[in-house]
């Protein structure tokens, strides 16, 4: 449900959010989809059944949420997985031994590992170089060998921001394939295939589910061969969502677009505020006039999400563990893009596996703190971030 069958009108965000792949349930007449708790279907002779074989393969209540998050991203196909890092596995399963990937130096942790420790290791090469450097991504590229261009925009933690439309333009001089990790975005403010992606990663445990209580992945694409291979891959390696989770996820859909407001929003505020702190050293927001990346992230965001990290006048450890130990409304915790608002210490927590001298080679200071903006009342955010910095 993307368009209005009579009038072939596209449905707006929040009508898709809502309904997308769902329809009451035909024999019951349940509005919610039910959870599909089953791992098998009945058959009425062998290859005779109602379009479910085994869960592995199919189940009804993942059915339903893959056709929301296709919707949501304006892809024909989208392939959901037990967790992000599942989806980012599948895609890098399509390429072969030898096959080179360019990719940013600024990485979600997790992508990172997996891909110079799990897929190195089997004969996939990767340049890791910045992408905002236009003559650092010629350089990296490998005409014939190079088959992905991985991109993550804004970045973690230090929210930069990346050209989807121009990076998409220089991979395709060359016919390499590019997937977006658009989990910090969300597909309510980015949506990379609308810019030439080829395919779009979420980590779905963040924004889409939004409550912080389930782990999972999706991957959106309209290329058929890149949608077979991922439903092969996830037949094969079996990285399936569990029914409760998609039954989760797709009650985290419905709302959202105003969650994303809400967020962005509370986020704006707590970033004007931090900026004119006098405790406060470095703020990164996209959203504020002076970050590098204001301009191309207002090109191709709606709006700059709910990520904001900062680092103190006072470059020091301590003095970033004095301010996340005293915030009450903000809870010391990883992850992101719940309801609820969180602070973390990158260095010591989310990034600690990178050795001291790499980040701050990047820029990853020492006394930076990571918040993920909630969508409690702005009020109660900015006082509690107050009172925490009276600690430094
Ligand atoms: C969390 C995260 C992932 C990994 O997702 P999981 O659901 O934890 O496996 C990938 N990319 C980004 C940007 C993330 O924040």
């Amino acid at each position: 449900m993307a368009t209005d069958a009579s009038t072939n009108r596209p449905y707006g965000f929040g009508t898709r959010a809502v309904h997308a792949g769902q329809a009451p349930d035909p024999s019951t007449g349940a509005v919610m989809t039910p959870i599909f708790q089953t791992s098998t279907y009945a058959q009425r002779a062998p290859g005779d059944h109602q379009g479910h074989e085994y869960s592995r393969v199919t189940n009804p209540t993942r059915s339903a949420l893959e056709g929301n998050l296709a919707a949501l991203e304006g892809a024909d196909h989208a392939v959901s997985f037990a967790s992000g890092v599942a989806g980012i596995d599948a895609i890098l399963k399509g390429l072969r031994p030898g096959d080179h990937v360019v990719t940013t130096n600024d990485l979600y942790g997790g992508t990172f590992r997996l891909f110079r420790q799990v897929f190195e290791p089997f004969g996939l090469r990767f340049s890791f170089v910045d992408l905002t450097d236009p003559e650092a991504v010629d350089a990296a590229i490998e005409p014939g060998a190079t088959k992905l261009m991985w991109i993550e925009t804004p970045t973690n933690p230090l929210m930069r921001i990346y050209d989807i439309e121009a990076l998409v333009e220089r991979a395709k001089a060359d016919g390499i394939d590019v997937a977006v990790d658009n989990t910090f975005a969300s597909p309510y403010l980015q949506q990379p295939l609308a810019l030439g992606a080829d395919m779009v990663l979420h980590s779905t445990t963040k924004y889409i589910g939004g409550h912080s209580d389930l782990i999972g992945g999706v991957v959106c694409t309209s290329r058929e061969d890149w949608h077979e291979n991922l439903r092969f891959q996830l037949k094969c390696a079996g990285a399936v969502g569990g029914p409760m989770d998609s039954f989760l996820t797709l009650r985290g859909t419905k709302t959202l677009h105003l969650r994303m407001q809400q967020h962005c929003a509370n986020a704006r505020r707590l970033a004007t505020f931090l900026d004119a702190h006098p405790k406060v050293g470095r703020v990164l927001y996209p959203g504020l006039p002076d970050h590098p990346g204001h301009d191309i992230a207002k090109k191709q965001m709606k709006d700059f999400g709910g990520m904001i990290s900062f680092s103190l006048t006072d470059d020091a450890m301590d003095k970033a563990v004095a301010v996340m130990t005293h915030t009450k409304v903000f809870t010391l915790a990883e992850s992101l893009g719940g309801v609820e608002s969180l602070i973390e210490h990158p260095a010591s927590m989310t990034h600690a596996s990178i050795p001291p001298e790499e980040r701050r080679k990047i820029g990853l200071d020492d006394s930076l703190i990571r918040l993920s903006v909630g969508v409690e009342e702005e009020a109660d955010l900015l006082a509690d971030l107050d009172q925490a910095l009276q600690h430094v």
